[in-house]
């Protein structure tokens, strides 16, 4: 509420049931969080780093001291007590056992690992001893009448393939002209590897396509991917790829420039190579902790307030300035700024008399892995899920430029646009609503996307990208707090509608358009037939548990239920979300496909009519 005529204000509090008090956030304290989270001595806060557990501390020690409760009836004289502790996956780490030698024709040859060949975390561990086939590009590709899997039996072997596609510096190319499509990315070329039954790829850079530039190992841990993809997948020096095809009587440089010319495969056995290779990666898991505390109110109802407070450490895959990996990504704006904001927001309620429905301050770790702390904690919440209303996420709220705002998932409550008509952010702040102009789809970018996956309803605070987003140069000196102090006044007032309306805000769900982790530009043909699940990101061990399936959908139609885990579509295995998000993509509206799912220690077949997605 803004300080309009006491008069009015005092009308209002005496008739409206909400007892509405501006907040007043102060932006030294707001910024005092900001510079002690973002500072050399935190390190950039990488989830599994002794620096993120300092700052939890911190947080659990604000927590603590605003007189607020821990979760699961603790002592709150014990700052620990606010911290909840989980399970990170770190992403994979080399074991002592990757090897691999090969013989052709000759004695054999051993590959050093880091200089010669380098597994990818998303390989599959394990043993293989056997043939390896030459296949081009590894591309199948329908549309372009490419394949290069024609006329060759990949069973069980190693497929030898380049990097990139074909015709990569040609305008006219019907892969997408000189910009790469999506058959480039290692995914596509790791599941058509897969469902042509190969046991494993190994890829080299196509350097005939690129003379002058090195012929470089792709660093562990530098793409992304499934745990474990199901098949090998490591790289080799391309040098040693001529010296198999010379053996051959062929010439790999050769062969690229001919598959290049007319776009035909010159796909074919390496029949004097043996390959022994063994791959070992370590998935390193630690403890680590999400920091919560609770404000009560006079119902068993809550509104959650949350923020992710780790980063990127020294720098990893994530960074956006690859040549300053080691140095410090303070993450001040990615998101000390977001952090600091729940701390004050939970200062101001906690002094605040008590509200309707309680209020429960969340920060989140390993979200730059993945959403890691908000998924554990949806799935192993501290209390009944069902009882939380909205759940409010702060993420990057520090650099607000020329007043803009952005606020996102508006629609997903039934009440949120009329909170949002009634509540006026101060000026000189204005909102862009839904953050659509902002161009980029915001929908699964943060925590809320965990929430949201539990049917609650969600708000998104966002103050917009820039220059220094996930770089060292995001640092506190350039967090306009008196901005952000403001943008708190106003979520301050939204969660106190949230908490004190009585009209609770029912969950609508809103069309999302994407429908698995598929990276690296262009889909080819979209998304494929609709089906009708929610995938839960928390991959099980193997199959895709579905978090919901919509109502009226393929899948319900078909009887499926929440909980469910597929592990067949269509007579191909499922391991994992990828291997559905491409199975589905290779479906097609009108088709039925006869699915596997385990229900408990049950496994049920239904029969799928996929339509089109809408
Ligand atoms: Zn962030
Ligand atoms: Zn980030």
């Amino acid at each position: 509420m803004q300080p309009a005529s006491r008069k009015i204000a005092t009308w209002v509090l005496a008739l409206c049931p909400l007892a509405l008090i501006a907040a007043d956030v102060q932006p030294d304290e707001y910024l005092a969080h900001v510079k002690y989270l973002a500072s050399p001595q935190l390190k950039g806060r990488a989830t599994g780093s002794p620096e993120i557990e300092k700052a939890a501390t911190y947080i659990a020690g604000q927590f603590r001291s605003f007189g607020l409760q821990p979760l699961g009836g603790k002592s709150a004289t014990d700052a620990k007590n606010f911290e909840l502790a989980f399970p990170a996956e770190l992403g994979a780490k080399l074991g002592p056992n990757n090897t691999f030698s090969y013989r052709n024709g000759k004695p054999r040859e051993t590959l050093r690992e880091g200089q010669a060949f380098v597994p990818f975390t998303f390989s599959t561990n394990g043993k293989f001893h056997g043939q390896v086939v030459f296949a081009g590009y590894g591309i199948t590709a329908k549309e372009h009448n490419y394949d290069d899997y024609a006329g060759i039996d990949v069973k069980d072997k190693l497929v030898l393939i380049l990097r990139h596609e074909p015709q990569e510096h040609n305008e006219k190319s019907v892969f997408g002209g000189k910009r790469l499509t999506s058959h480039a990315t290692f995914i596509d070329k790791m599941m058509e590897a897969k469902n042509h039954g190969a046991r494993g790829v190994i890829l080299v850079n196509d350097t005939p396509a690129h003379a002058g530039s090195e012929d470089k190992l792709e660093k562990l841990g530098s793409s992304g991917g499934p745990r474990d993809a199901g098949i090998f997948f490591v790289q080799m020096k391309e040098e040693t790829a001529e010296a198999w095809l010379r053996a051959e009587g062929r010439d790999l440089r050769q062969i690229a420039k001919d598959i290049d010319s007319d776009l035909k495969p010159r796909s074919f056995d390496l029949a004097k190579v043996q390959v022994d290779l063994s791959v070992d990666l370590i998935h390193e898991i630690k403890t680590v902790h999400n920091v919560a505390a609770y404000l009560p109110g006079k119902t068993s109802e809550y509104v959650i307030i949350g923020a992710h407070y780790d980063h990127l450490g020294l720098g990893d895959e994530h960074s956006l300035a690859p040549n300053q990996i080691g140095a410090i990504h303070p993450g001040a704006d990615d998101n000390a700024s977001g952090t600091a904001g729940v701390i004050e927001l939970a200062r101001w309620f906690s002094k605040q008399p008590q509200p309707q429905r309680g209020i429960l301050f969340m920060t989140f770790a390993g979200e730059e892995l993945g959403l890691l702390g908000s998924n554990w904690y949806v799935n192993h919440p501290g209390l009944p899920i069902e009882n939380a209303v909205a759940m409010l996420n702060l993420d990057m709220i520090g650099r607000v430029q020329n007043g803009h705002v952005f606020v996102s998932g508006a629609q997903t409550g039934s009440t949120f646009a009329k909170i949002l008509d009634e509540v006026k952010l101060p000026a000189p702040l204005w909102i862009d609503e839904s953050g659509k102009s902002s161009g980029t789809d915001m929908s699964d970018a943060s925590d809320h996307a965990s929430f949201a996956s539990k049917q609650i309803p969600i708000m998104f605070f966002f103050s917009g990208l820039h220059a220094d987003y996930h770089k060292p140069s995001d640092t506190p000196d350039k967090i306009d707090s008196a901005d952000a102090a403001k943008l708190l006044d106003y979520v301050a007032e939204i969660a106190t509608h949230l908490a004190d309306d009585p009209d609770r805000p029912k969950y609508v769900r809103v069309a999302r358009p994407s429908a698995g982790p598929v990276s690296g530009g262009s889909a080819r043909s979209g998304y494929g037939p609709d089906f009708g699940s929610i995938p839960d990101f928390n991959e099980p061990p193997k199959g895709v548990r579905f978090a919901d399936v919509r109502e009226g959908s393929p899948a319900a139609k078909a009887g499926l239920k929440p909980g469910d885990i597929m592990i067949e579509f269509g007579g191909k295995a499922i391991g994992n979300l990828y291997d559905f998000t491409y199975a589905l993509r290779d479906s097609k509206a009108g088709d039925t496909v006869l699915v596997k799912v385990l229900r408990g220690d049950q496994t049920i077949e239904a029969k799928v009519l996929l339509t089109e997605r809408r």
